[in-house]
């Protein structure tokens, strides 16, 4: 995956946490257009997002994750919140949808995967 460039994990749990967004967005979490503009390429030559074009007085192009995209969005949310909170140990992150679960829970609250221990 780190084929994808310096800026997708950013990219992807921004999608995630926003759904669909207009690409322009994105300048939210990624420094430059140019930047911007490889990164989404990438991504969408590996099938991890999509872009759908929209003509609402000018051209607006939106980006959404595609299944896949989903889950590895889901990945590096799981691995950045378990960088960010090592040592509180509270809850279960879903490996699938990157989802905080109870720390005993068995099953994911959200897409209902089974989570490790
Ligand atoms: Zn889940």
């Amino acid at each position: 995956m780190s084929n994808l460039g310096k800026y997708a994990p950013s990219i992807l749990i921004f999608l995630l946490d926003h759904d669909k967004v207009k690409k322009t967005d994105l300048l939210k979490v990624v420094p430059s257009t140019g930047t911007m503009e490889s990164t989404v390429k990438r991504l969408e030559e590996q099938g991890v997002i999509r872009t759908e074009k929209k003509y609402i007085g000018r051209r607006i192009i939106y980006i959404s994750l595609t299944e896949y995209g989903h889950a590895i969005a889901g990945q590096f949310k799981n691995i950045n919140e378990i960088t960010n909170s090592k040592s509180s140990g509270q809850y279960k992150i879903c490996p699938v949808c990157g989802t905080k679960n109870d720390e005993d829970a068995k099953y994911c609250k959200n897409c209902g995967s089974k989570l490790d221990k």
